[in-house]
């Protein structure tokens, strides 16, 4: 089902909400004010709230190397403390 994001005109909320392209959300989820309003989606607002699998591989891929990269300093710099007692 597609996604459509309302925006509530009583608490000015925004939610999103999955249903047909028929149908309509008939109240707020928060305040349960009727008849909220669709708010149109903008491609790259949509982008970024739907994180894409590979994208996030990526980021995680990309965080692990970062890890990597501060242990390996932190063990360059233990040698050479090691090294430097002796
Ligand atoms: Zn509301």
């Amino acid at each position: 089902m597609p996604k459509y994001v309302y925006k509530c005109n009583e608490c000015e909320e925004h939610f999103e909400v999955y249903h047909g392209m028929s149908e309509n959300q008939e109240g707020c989820v928060y305040c349960r004010a009727l008849s909220p309003h669709r708010v149109p989606q903008m491609p790259f607002l949509k982008r970024s709230v739907e994180p894409k699998g590979g994208k996030v591989g990526e980021e995680t891929k990309a965080a692990i190397e970062a890890n990597r990269a501060l242990l390996e300093e932190a063990r360059e710099e233990a040698k050479r403390n090691f090294y430097d007692d002796t």
